[in-house]
Formats: structure tokens, sequence, C-alpha cells
């Protein structure tokens, strides 16, 4: 283990290990360094960052006994639930090594949502702690709701009511929640989101979101839960300049090249995430829409994101060679460098959390197609509260994907007035972030409630 020189004092930050919550983790980190603070990441030893690209924090693995456990994303709530149960023991034994023998002042832990045993190592070591919310306000106000419906044994919802928006969530529909409705919730679900919905009363809320975006969630949530929060993203538009990859994967710099040769907004770039996956028969779908929509593109499809393919073995055939040049695939993409080139003129996504962020913040509208969880909350935000993307209908086939591309692509009244929308909220929160902004302050007030702990 190596040692940090404690500069405003030490902060905890024990991240969950998937490349959605790892990244905005690793760009807090970054933040509060460059405000002073000596760093230590605390993470599994399944799926662990790269410590060579953060040579400022000092990382520490923590024995998760996950070793010959099912990591399969089908077993992601056992994999959860082992991470609380077994790395407490652990991190409580690292953090008195650091307090105790090295006399290191630890400020504060903060940890993943899903990271929740953290905070009761907090609680017995007596350290202050808050929780980062790597997804959106929305997104955990929907859990509060689904809650609620399973103490009132509404589970399951008959198909007549899920079209239905659900009361105080708007524009949220049933079937938007972000479970199963129309099936029983099994009870492990129901108790996960309950310890992930905990939040001490002395603890805090940091969240990658922006007053931009949120502001009416953001309020609500103050009613429910009376602890301070701290709204500060997006966090890739506050980290400094110089911070590091965060990606799992190497990235295809290629890409950009070839975008080079692109004319402006011209370019759909296509792009699922970490974790979503397609079938055969959508893959197919998919790329005879894009092949007939005469649309450049470049999309990442991910080793064995078409169920179970190496890669992309399974794209139909004679659609290379229709597309020519006009298409790149690569595996995976510097995304944030991607969607800040001008070439690119639509974004074709899941609606991951920090995909939405990092498409609102270059303008860039986009083709919502959601798979799970929170994806959905985002898409319905993204068309129906900020309106700067269009919702792709499921299940699509050719012709929808076609007709869709083609109406946020082409600059008709449509597509021209996603786009303004999208340059108002770029501006918005490009202003948020500069000194005096709704983040920029947030971000102040973290910085002092950290010095200053809460009681
Ligand atoms: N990403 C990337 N290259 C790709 C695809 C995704 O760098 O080819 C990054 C993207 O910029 C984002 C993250 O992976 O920061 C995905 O997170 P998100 O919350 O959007 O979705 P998840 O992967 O958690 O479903």
């Amino acid at each position: 283990m190596g040692s940090v020189s404690a500069k405003k004092g030490v902060i905890v930050l024990v991240p969950y290990c998937l490349q959605g919550h790892m990244t905005p983790m690793l760009q807090l980190a970054s933040i509060l360094h460059s405000k002073g603070f000596s760093i230590i990441v605390a993470h599994t030893k399944f799926s662990s960052p790269n410590p060579s690209d953060h040579p400022e924090f000092i990382f520490h693995a923590l024995p998760d006994k996950l070793n010959g456990f099912d990591t399969s994303f089908m077993n992601l709530l056992n994999v959860m639930e082992a991470i609380n149960s077994n790395c407490g023991g652990p991190l409580v034994d690292y953090l008195v090594e650091i307090m105790k023998d090295k006399g290191q002042v630890i400020s504060c832990i903060i940890h993943d949502a899903i990271m929740y045993f953290a905070e009761a190592v907090a609680s017995q070591l007596n350290l202050p702690s808050m929780v980062l919310r790597t997804s959106n306000v929305a997104f955990m106000e929907s859990h509060r709701d689904i809650l609620r419906l399973h103490s009132e044994n509404r589970f399951p919802l008959p198909d007549s009511e899920l079209e239905n928006p659900v009361p105080g969530l708007d524009p949220l529909r049933f079937k938007d929640l972000p479970v199963s409705v129309s099936s029983r919730i099994h009870d492990k679900i129901i108790e996960f989101f309950e310890s992930y919905m905990n939040i001490r009363s002395n603890a805090a809320i940091i969240w990658n979101t922006t007053q931009v975006l949120e502001k009416y969630a953001l309020n609500k949530l103050h009613h429910h839960y009376k602890v301070p929060s701290f709204a500060v993203g997006p966090f890739h538009k506050m980290v400094p300049a110089s911070s590091s990859t965060t990606s799992y994967i190497n990235e295809d710099r290629g890409c950009i090249e070839w975008l080079d040769k692109q004319a402006p907004n011209s370019v759909l770039y296509m792009s699922l995430g970490s974790l979503s996956t397609i079938d055969e028969k959508e893959l197919e779908e998919t790329a005879w829409g894009l092949a007939n929509s005469d649309q450049p593109f470049l999309w990442v499809i991910r080793p064995s994101s078409v169920n179970g393919s190496g890669w992309i073995e399974h794209l139909p055939e004679g659609f290379q060679e229709m597309v020519g040049d006009r298409g790149l695939i690569v595996k995976w993409a510097p995304q944030k460098e991607v969607l800040a080139h001008p070439a690119v003129g639509g974004f074709w996504s899941h609606c991951g959390w920090n995909s939405t962020l990092e498409s609102i913040c270059e303008a860039v509208p986009m083709i919502c197609r959601p798979c799970f969880s929170d994806q959905i909350v985002n898409s319905r935000y993204i068309t129906h509260v900020w309106k700067v993307g269009l919702e792709l209908e499921q299940p699509s086939d050719r012709r929808v994907v076609e007709k869709t591309i083609r109406r946020l692509m082409v600059a008709d009244s449509e597509g021209k007035e996603m786009r303004q929308r999208m340059l108002d909220l770029k501006t918005q929160i490009e202003s948020s972030v500069q000194k005096g902004g709704s983040s920029y302050n947030s971000l102040n007030d973290l910085v002092n409630i950290v010095l200053i702990p809460l009681p």
C-alpha cells in the first residue's frame, strides 16, 4: 500500500465496478483532487480500474470473494449482494490501518449508492460519509414509487394500467418504471432497493446532474430527504482538462481520423454503452435501416453485444458492401471526443445517464433505444421533458429505423427544433459550471462541507 500526503485531507472513494459507475466516481475523484484533497479509491478486486491511468490517486483493492462467482450480467443482483456482504470487513481493516498505523485523517467516505456497505463502515468508524448517485434524480424518485406501489400490494399491474401516467412522476408511465411491473417483484429486488435508497440522516448526496436539467426533481427530493444534496454535474465538464481516461476498454482512436473526413453534422454515432445487448433480428433490421437511410454512421458494436457473438459476424450479408466507406464499425470509441466532433450530427443511444449527459453537453440530438433500468426513464425525459431526441418505436423494423434516422438527421423543422433546444441546454450547462453557476456553487458547498463535516 502506498501512502498519501494529506493536503486538505484524505477522501476515500468506494466505486461500483461497472463502467457507467466507475467513470463518474473517477471523474469526481479528479474534481476533488483538483480542490486539494488526497484521494484513495477503495474498489473491488473484480473488474478493477487501472491504477496507472491515475498515478495521482492511491488505489486499494478490496477482497470481494468473487473469484469463481457467476459475475455475468444475469446474476447482477447476486453480485451486488455479495460485494456488500464481503467488502465491509476488509474496508474497516484498511481504514483502521490508514488512520491508526499511518496517522492519516480521513475527511470523508464517498461511496456509490450500490456500495451501501461503505455507509455502515463509516458509521462504525464514526467517519463522515456521502453517497454518490451516478444516475439522475428522476430515476431515484421512480424507485421510491416502486417501493410505495409494492407496499400497497399493487404488483403485478394489469396491462390496462401500463400506459397510464404515474401520479406525481410525470411524464413517466407505469411501463416506464425501471422494473418489470407486469409481474410480481422478487423480494430480493425490493430488499436491494430499500438498502440502495436508504440514506442515514447525517449523510449527504452527491449527484452527477445539474439544476439545468433537474431543477424540479431536485426541489422535490429535498422534501423527502432532509440531507444536503449537491448537484455538481455534469462531472465530465467539471474535471480538469488533463484528467486521464476512465475506460476499461481500449478506445479505437482511428475513428477520429475517419470523422475528420466527414461533412459537418452528417454522421450518426451509434452506441449502446458498456452493458446492453441486442438480438440478431434487431441487428439485422438496424443494419438495413441504416443502409437505406443513406446517412454516414460510426457504429460501436462491442464484442459479444449481439447475443453471444464474437463481434460482427451476425451483420447481414451484403450490408458492408452496400454501405462501403459511408460507415465505420468499431469495438469501443473515445465517446466524449466523438460527440464533440463537428461531423457528428446525431446519437443513437441506449440512454445511459453518462451518455445522455455527454450528448447534451455537445448539443447532439438523440435517437433513444433504451434497454433497461434508468435508460427507460432517461429516454422518456429526453423525448418528453427536454425534447431533444426521438423515441425509437419497439419492436422497430428497417422502415422505422430508416424513417427515424431521417427525421433526426435531415434538417427539417423537427430536427432543427431539437437541435436548437440542445444548443440552449448546452449553453445553460456551460454557464452552470462556470464561476457563479449552480454546479460551480454546489461544488464549493460540497468542498466546504467536507472540510467542516456534518454534525
Ligand atoms: N463509452 C465510451 N466508448 C464507447 C461507448 C461508451 O467511452 O464506445 C463510455 C461513454 O462515454 C459513457 C460510458 O461509456 O461515459 C457508458 O456509460 P452510460 O452511463 O452511458 O451507460 P452504461 O454503460 O452504464 O450502460
